[in-house]
């Protein structure tokens, strides 16, 4: 179902640029409003970095300090937050002070839509809407969240008065609902990956030929999320030296460091060093295998191309469920040791029939390739269909923010 709105929308996304995933998540989400209507006034919002103060202006710098410096820093931390009673206090002492911005934002963009697309998005700013829309006669607005995460999530993406929760997969669906979110406004539609992704061509021999890579040689994907961060170089190196029979692509992200280390070195096998690349999905289609930090977007592209994956690490707290994720579903295998992850990479290419075709298979399964066009949809449809007056209904009580 494609769904249509007669007039131009000013759609709001709040969302905040802490990890590769939530803005692209967000940026393709935009790109699709824009496809159903280039008329339609599509904001992405950076709340916390842009609309906040020190630190948390700067929380791009020490997330990225902490989850690659001292993941340990990072885990303590998320998990004193996921605590309802410090992220409620968190909220109400920021409330004076970012409840007028975005007052403000809603004021000048005045918009039809509000998407939240970050877990620190959805109570504070949902509540100034509804009082922004008390005094005033505008028609209520709809808030909904698009949880970026593929499994586990942070406990503060869940508001249960918005009007619309969208998950990626039914682990997510069950983390929201124990949460406190009613049923009937939790759809599994996907996790929002670019348009790209819903058609990757089939031949990896004609992709590979023009990438500029072997067409007869399996290709090793090697990637770390939208920063390049983790230990790319020694598995990089250790799958290179394993006498494999295949070529090896390392795409760095925004690591400009690490790309220029890795393209002065001479490498044993074909292999490709690439540094922030636009058409993932083209590079994923031509690959055979992928070797991967557990986040949720590369892990979604992968299932629509079909791409069995080794997970090297995971970010603690938010992508933990990820791993789970892909050994249960058997599409993969979690290693952090480089030479293992090269050996278990000999055994899969040896022997593919064994290994890494039924999991292509079960991955393409997995895949929501129309994920980000489901969620529009769906977004789309609350504007059509307000369904406020049942939110409204729920009880308030069960919002850990109701009263703040
Ligand atoms: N990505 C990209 N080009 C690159 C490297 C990564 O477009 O060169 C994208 C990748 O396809 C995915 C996102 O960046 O959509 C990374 O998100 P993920 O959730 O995997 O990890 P994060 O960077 O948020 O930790």
């Amino acid at each position: 179902m494609t769904v249509k709105t007669g007039r131009p929308l000013n759609v709001l996304i709040l969302y905040s640029n802490t990890g590769g995933g939530h803005r692209a998540s967000a940026e393709a989400l935009r790109q699709e409003f824009l496809r159903r209507n280039p008329g339609h006034q599509v904001r992405l919002e950076d709340i916390l970095l842009h609309r906040t103060f020190w630190p948390l202006s700067e929380s791009d710098r020490f997330y990225f300090w902490m989850v690659n410096k001292a993941p340990w820093a990072w885990k303590a931390l998320y998990a004193s937050v996921a605590r309802r009673e410090i992220y409620t206090t968190l909220h109400r002492t920021l409330a004076p002070i970012i409840g007028p911005r975005v007052r403000r934002i809603y004021e000048t963009f005045l918009p039809d839509l509000v998407v939240a697309a970050h877990p620190l998005l959805n109570h504070l700013p949902r509540r100034v809407l509804r009082r922004w829309e008390e005094g005033n006669t505008r028609t209520p607005i709809p808030f909904a969240t698009v949880i970026t995460d593929l499994t586990t999530f942070h406990p503060a993406w869940v508001d249960p008065e918005v009007d619309l929760i969208t998950v990626a997969t039914e682990e997510a669906q069950r983390n929201v609902l124990h949460l406190g979110a009613p049923s009937y406004k939790v759809r599994i539609l996907g996790l929002p990956i670019r348009e790209s992704f819903s058609h990757v061509p089939e031949d990896k021999h004609r992709l590979r030929k023009e990438l500029g890579l072997i067409p007869g040689l399996p290709v090793i994907l090697l990637m770390s999320g939208g920063q390049g961060m983790g230990p790319v170089e020694k598995i990089a190196s250790a799958i290179a030296h394993a006498n494999l029979r295949a070529q090896l692509v390392i795409v760095c992200g925004r690591n400009d460091a690490l790309m220029r280390r890795l393209k002065a070195r001479g490498w044993p096998i074909p292999t490709r060093v690439l540094g922030f690349v636009e058409d993932v999905h083209l590079w994923m289609g031509a690959s055979d295998v992928l070797v991967t930090k557990a986040g949720p977007g590369t892990i979604a592209e992968a299932l629509v191309c079909g791409l069995p994956m080794i997970l090297y690490s995971y970010i603690p707290g938010q992508e933990e469920g990820n791993v789970v994720f892909v050994e249960k579903r058997h599409i993969g295998a979690y290693i952090t040791d480089a030479r293992r992850i090269a050996q278990t990479l000999a055994r899969w290419l040896r022997r593919p029939d064994d290994y890494l075709y039924p999991m292509a298979k079960r991955a393409r399964a997995l895949g929501r390739p129309n994920a980000t066009r489901d969620i529009v949809d769906a977004l789309l449809s609350l504007v059509n269909t307000s369904t406020r007056g049942k939110s409204r209904a729920i009880r308030r009580d069960i919002s850990p923010l109701a009263s703040a």
